[in-house]
């Protein structure tokens, strides 16, 4: 399995700040890894809250 993201990766794919080609590897590997959706789904539902 292809190594996870770091944290700093995960942030900026959540805020948008990826460029394509990353926000595809990402989007890849949460398909692969639960551990990360499970990252990305409650660290979007964080932003979202702080967002308001
Ligand atoms: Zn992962």
């Amino acid at each position: 399995m292809a190594i996870c993201p770091d944290e700093n990766d995960m942030a900026c794919y959540i805020d948008g700040l990826l460029p394509d080609d990353e926000v595809r590897q990402i989007e890849r590997h949460l398909l692969d890894c639960d551990r990360c959706r499970e990252i990305v789904d409650v660290t979007k539902k964080v932003v979202v809250w702080v967002k308001g």
